[in-house]
């Protein structure tokens, strides 16, 4: 029997199970284990929805995956060379195969009183608690820090919903920096018509329970502080070799460049393409789960697993429900002219953010459905 076990049902984690799990039906000498802090299939894509009071979709991961052992637990450690997981400190979990897929959180160690005093949107547990606090405020201010793409769907989300409350959006860069000139122009309509204010070019340094404070020494006065900027990931393989900042180095077929028996997808993972290292996002981070179950499956089989290629398609930026930003983009992730706004870019928006989960029951049934995004299309530099 080969023990392959996924560590993480995120979006990555779900499609790799899924496409083991249609591409290895008719064999009996393969066991599926995934392992999961919770039972509940997190919508990372919508948190800022739930944070700002909004009931998300109750997904069962066991029940959209009932032919998988599932392990409900919290990874602590993982030995690569005796080949053992540890959850919750004290189950041991073997495996032949590891599929590393625990995600990535917003990075709230480099700054003090981060995790004392901000709220995150790093699980669904998280955004509930930022959910009931605003619920009982009537008045105040939060302050979203973080321009990058969380932080923006973020501010626009909680104006929307929280009109009595002010929101201010800062960070080092302009909303929609990474933006052509049309959507960048629609994101800032969008933000002042919500009456989000923005402070771009500003570093915080602090966070206070009743503000942040800035590089220079000004504060901002905040009743609510939520933390969006930089992505950490938790170094739990010791002697797996990882860059800088812990994610995993992958050769071509997604395997660690130290331990060709661990595959590392999603967010955890350094993959380099030809213009250079991907950046976790949903919309790569999926191909990189369908891709490692397909090379699994190829290295069962007695064959080599081939290269991964991915080139980005689109930014899908959500400025509340009403209205939203589709950015087109080169396979680089570099901007191209062309953009959708409002009502048509919020029904793609949606679209995409509602495609994930039922991809995995999809691709269950039709496993080759996994090809199109890795080796074909539009996906393919
Ligand atoms: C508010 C928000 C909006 C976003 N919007 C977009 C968007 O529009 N488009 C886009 O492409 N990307 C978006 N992203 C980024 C996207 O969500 C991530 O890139 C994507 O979730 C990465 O998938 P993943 O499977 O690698 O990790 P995740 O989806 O984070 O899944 C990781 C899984 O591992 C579990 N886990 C973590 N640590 C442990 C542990 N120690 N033990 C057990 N289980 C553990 C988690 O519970 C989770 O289920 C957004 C992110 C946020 C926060």
């Amino acid at each position: 029997m080969h023990k392959i076990v996924i560590l993480g049902a995120g979006y990555a984690g779900m499609i790799t199970a899924a496409t083991l799990v249609g591409r290895t039906k008719k064999r009996a000498d393969v066991q599926i284990t995934v392992v999961n802090a919770t039972e509940r299939f997190t919508e990372r894509l919508r948190l800022h929805q739930l944070a700002s009071g909004q009931e998300l979709a109750q997904l069962s991961i066991p029940e959209m995956l009932p032919e998988v052992e599932f392990i409900q637990g919290w990874v602590t450690a993982v030995d690569p060379d005796a080949r053992t997981v540890r959850v919750d400190d004290e189950r041991v979990v073997e495996y032949d195969t590891l599929v590393y897929a625990l995600g990535g959180v917003a990075d709230t160690h480099g700054v003090p009183g981060v995790d004392d005093h901000a709220y995150t949107l790093d699980s669904a547990h998280n955004a509930e608690l930022l959910a009931h606090r605003l619920a009982t405020m009537t008045t105040g201010t939060v302050a979203v820090i973080g321009s990058g793409l969380t932080g923006l769907e973020a501010a626009a989300e909680l104006a929307e919903r929280h009109p009595e409350l002010g929101v201010v959006l800062l960070g080092r860069e302009e909303p929609g920096a990474t933006m052509a000139a049309k959507a960048k122009a629609h994101t800032e309509a969008a933000l002042a018509r919500l009456g989000v204010t923005v402070r771009s070019g500003v570093e915080v340094v602090k966070v206070l329970p009743d503000g942040v404070a800035l590089a220079g020494g000004e504060t901002v006065d905040a009743d609510v502080v939520l933390w969006t900027s930089g992505v950490r990931i938790s170094v739990l393989a010791k002697g797996v070799e990882m860059d800088e900042h812990g994610r995993i180095v992958t050769d071509d077929a997604l395997r660690s460049v130290s331990h060709p028996n661990v595959y590392a997808v999603g967010d955890v993972a350094a993959i380099r393409q030809r213009y250079g290292l991907m950046h976790g996002t949903c919309q790569s981070g999926m191909p990189t789960g369908a891709h490692a179950a397909m090379s699994i499956v190829r290295e069962l089989n007695g064959k080599a697993p081939k290269a991964f290629r991915f080139g980005y398609l689109h930014m899908p930026v959500s400025l509340g429900r009403n209205d939203a930003v589709i950015q087109f983009t080169r396979p680089d992730s570099s901007p191209r002219r062309m953009a959708l706004t409002g009502r048509r870019a919020v029904w793609y928006k949606e679209t995409v953010s509602g495609a994930p989960w039922p991809t995995y029951g999809r691709i269950k049934k039709f496993p080759a459905m996994g090809s199109v995004w890795t080796h074909g299309g539009r996906y393919t530099r």
